[in-house]
């Protein structure tokens, strides 16, 4: 038997997540912190990892890093926390505790392509229900039509939102967690450069479920997500969960940061900071069309059929950022650049402009 005859065609049909190498780049496409840690805060975080035992399990639920997580991230007494390999795996949890012939995941598009191919994985149907073309705004009346149409057993909606970087309007949010059958996740991944949240409000509703990661704050190699509600619900998709799947490195590491959560407060600060230079900087800029963000990163949409040879031009000079022209009929020529430090900004407007006169 051969891969064509065993594997799924859909899964056939896929190209492998691509991450493209960025080794002596500037590197402004993944919405990663550009900063590390003060060589002292290096040290103590070494020391704080000699004791680890690296020969033993972790802690099944990383308790320790669950009541760090509690204090640091102000989550409610009452609600149920959940930990993930990344948020990326509590999607994947999420839809293999609900998948079955017929169930559906319902978002919003252009929106986080991880729900997409999460619900592709675990045999579930996607809808992707489309933003106003006009500036990503969340469509009320079209998503409650498909929610009444579709019936989703799972609703994502990540505030912010990626790669568009705003902020749906919250009363439609709670619109939809009233109006859906099924559970609905708020993804907060970029909650740490927004002051909206809706994790107060978990608790409110019995089918809100509040998902935030660590990533974006600037620990994305340690793969940490956490998934808070209803300890009804958590109970059941933890039983999807791989043994082990927060590794000891992981634990420590990531409560060690929380304890020292000031230095990454600093961090995001620098990059909301800088978020509002670089948006400055490119209205300015002839050729290229900024989109407000909540997040670190800026939207931008080029002249139209410009944006390959912008990319290419950025790369030539050093600097990679993220291509989505092509991705999405409502992304055409939109490029999305991650918010670096205020050289890497810098640089980056510096090879734009260059960029932008020769192309
Ligand atoms: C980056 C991102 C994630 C993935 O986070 P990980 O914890 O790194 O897996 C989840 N949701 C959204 C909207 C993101 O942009």
């Amino acid at each position: 038997m051969s891969p064509a005859d065993l594997i799924r065609p859909e899964i056939q049909a896929l190209r492998a997540y691509q991450v493209p190498n960025s080794a002596g780049l500037v590197k402004l496409d993944a919405m990663e912190n550009p900063y590390s840690w003060p060589e002292a805060l290096r040290d103590d975080w070494l020391a704080a990892l000699r004791d680890v035992a690296l020969n033993r399990y972790p802690d099944a639920q990383g308790h320790d890093l669950q009541t760090a997580l509690r204090e640091a991230m102000g989550i409610p007494d009452d609600m149920a926390l959940l930990l993930g390999n990344g948020s990326d795996e509590l999607i994947q949890m999420l839809a293999l505790a609900v998948s079955r012939p017929g169930r559906t995941v319902l978002s919003l598009d252009p929106g986080f392509v991880m729900y997409r191919m999460v619900a592709l994985f675990a045999g579930l149907d996607y809808i992707g229900v489309p933003l106003r073309a006009d500036g990503f705004a969340l469509d009320p009346d079209a998503t409650l039509a498909a929610i009444e149409r579709e019936q989703p057993a799972l609703t994502f909606i990540a505030y912010p939102n990626n790669p568009t970087g705003n902020l749906f309007d919250a009363a439609a949010i709670t619109h939809i967690i009233e109006a859906s059958p099924g559970l609905v996740v708020v993804d907060e991944a970029y909650a740490p450069f927004t002051d909206r949240s809706l994790l107060p409000q978990v608790g409110d509703w019995p089918n809100l479920l509040v998902m935030r990661t660590v990533s974006k704050m600037g620990l994305a190699g340690l793969r940490l997500g956490y998934l808070a509600g209803p300890s009804e619900w958590l109970a059941e998709i933890d039983k999807v969960r791989l043994p082990y799947n927060i590794n000891v490195l992981t634990q420590a590491s990531a409560a060690f940061a929380l304890r020292h959560r000031a230095v990454l407060d600093e961090q995001t600060a620098a990059i909301r900071a800088e978020r509002a230079r670089l948006f400055d900087a490119l209205t300015g800029l002839q050729g290229v069309k900024p989109y407000p963000s909540e997040a670190n990163f800026i939207l931008v949409r080029t002249a139209p059929g410009r944006a390959g040879a912008l990319y290419l031009g950025l790369l030539d000079r050093g600097v990679l950022i993220k291509k989505l022209d092509g991705t999405h009929r409502l992304l055409a020529d939109c490029l999305r650049i991650t918010v670096g430090t205020a050289d890497e900004n810098t640089l980056l407007l510096e090879a734009l402009k260059s960029a932008l006169d020769i192309t």
